[in-house]
């Protein structure tokens, strides 16, 4: 009965916290007892049950109280009884909990059993991520150290973070490989200065075989984080252990790293996970279609409803997945087969988000600002590069982005002729190969013209 109720809210909570922060934080949360108005929960070590406090509380209190609302208040502890007993008494005995950090962190920062090498879609625009990724899995001797993975959001660094996990795992049970965001390190070290065992803190992080931080943008800007981070790198590197990093971009674009650390970052293998293309997200869906049918799903659908997803919905893969859980949500209630008609109906409003419409200037006008330029030089007839660039790029996005012929990017871009457009767009297309820079500069606009 007791944990009914918190299975019940289970979806609910995902959804008002993310499926990340469920996993990281709560997936391992359990319900003891309600008692008195009162729900008492356990999570596995006191640094979680602290963070839960202080980030999910509320939301965590009011879900409950939609479904009984007798609860008043919500209260957890550390697990008692855990049998690695390397969690606190949830009676402040911090200081011994702490001295067990290292295996707390390992027991709890869980990889999710979903994101293995398997069931990751390998196409063009992430396939040069997946090798590097398998390559630091195989485990052989290190060629590159640390692989930083970037890309934006919902483009598969976690998958792959947590894929690679897998595979070392199961290849070498005995080493320790730990897993965890840079928002999570962040606690840790914090926590541990509060409690003055940063000595525990650098044992723990330093003993392990394996580190792989998450979205370590989270922790620019943020001093003494970066410099303990740092340290534990060094330490980590100078003992030959691999280092897996990820950001949201690469090191040298994230603002409010130190040089220090933003070139050592930059001293293994970068690579970067591109925005989805058509083909990438048909294969997904195909592939995520097939396992849930494999598994006893019921998924009544006309040929054509996937491809027209693939077409019509965004690059982010998380975007798609939902997408396609409603189409399986629907399928069941549906006595036909749902067309792509219905698919219209019910996506329409993940569509009507990737589908905002972009409008040439406001193109023009982010690129411009991003280079540092004038509007009216980026869409004249400079022919220095500083001018010429831009618009060659501006020129390119306005093809990629909006449904405007050639003669009208020229047009719009100080009336050029449609020649000069393809032209743009070739002498772009070939500096996004042989230019990292002008690779990133492309991506960064996308993605800023897209948001
Ligand atoms: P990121 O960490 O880059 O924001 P995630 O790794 O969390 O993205 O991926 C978001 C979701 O999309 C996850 O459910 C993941 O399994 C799925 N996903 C991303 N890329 C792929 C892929 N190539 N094949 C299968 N699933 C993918
Ligand atoms: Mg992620």
């Amino acid at each position: 009965m007791k944990s009914d109720i918190w299975h019940e809210i289970r979806d609910d909570l995902i959804e008002a916290v993310g499926k990340e922060n469920f996993r990281n934080w709560l997936e391992a949360v359990q319900m003891v007892e309600l008692d008195g108005g009162i729900a008492f929960f356990e999570a596995p070590t006191q640094f979680q049950v602290d963070w839960i406090k202080q980030n999910f509380n509320e939301t965590i209190l009011h879900l409950l109280q939609e479904i009984d609302s007798s609860v008043f208040r919500i209260q957890f502890s550390a697990a008692k009884n855990s049998k690695t007993s390397n969690s606190a008494p949830s009676n402040g005995g911090d200081s011994n909990e702490a001295a067990n950090q290292g295996d707390g962190y390992r027991r709890w920062m869980r990889l999710d059993p979903e994101f293995t090498f398997e069931s990751f879609v390998v196409g063009n625009p992430n396939q040069v991520a997946y090798h590097a990724a398998c390559r630091v899995a195989q485990n052989g001797p290190i060629d590159y150290n640390p692989l930083f993975l970037h890309g934006g959001v919902g483009l598969g660094k976690t998958h792959l973070m947590h894929a690679i996990g897998w595979a070392l795992r199961s290849k070498h049970p005995n080493s320790s490989i730990l897993y965890l965001s840079a928002e999570q390190f962040m606690y840790e070290f914090v926590r541990a200065l509060r409690y003055k065992n940063t000595m525990g803190f650098k044992e723990a992080f330093r003993s392990v075989d394996v580190l792989m931080v998450d979205d370590v943008q989270f922790i620019a800007g943020k001093d003494s984080t970066q410099q303990e981070f740092f340290h534990t790198f060094n330490a980590l590197i100078d003992q030959k252990k691999r280092i897996v990093l990820s950001g949201d971009r690469s090191p040298g674009r994230i603002d409010g790293l130190s040089d220090r650390i933003t070139s050592r970052l930059q001293s293994g293998l970068v690579v970067d996970l591109h925005p989805t293309d058509y083909e990438l997200r048909l294969n997904i869906l195909q592939y995520k279609f097939e396992r849930f049918t494999n598994s006893g799903g019921n998924a009544n659908v006309e040929a054509g409803v996937l491809d027209f997803m693939a077409r019509r919905i965004s690059s982010n893969v998380r975007v798609l997945e939902g997408a396609l859980n409603r189409i399986f949500a629907t399928g069941y209630s549906m006595k036909r087969p749902i067309t792509v008609r219905d698919a219209g109906i019910l996506l329409a409003d993940f569509i009507k988000a990737s589908d905002v419409k972009i409008e040439i200037d406001e193109i023009i006008r982010l690129v411009a600002a991003y280079y540092n330029i004038r509007v009216s030089d980026l869409v004249g007839a400079k022919r220095e590069r500083i001018y010429a660039r831009p618009r060659h790029i501006a020129m390119y996005l306005a093809k990629e982005l909006t449904r405007n012929s050639l003669p009208e990017i020229g047009r719009r871009f100080g009336g050029k002729d449609h020649t000069t457009v393809i032209y743009a767009i070739k002498r772009t297309e070939k500096l996004i190969v042989t230019e990292s820079k002008i690779d990133e500069d492309v991506e960064i606009l996308r993605r800023r013209i897209v948001e």
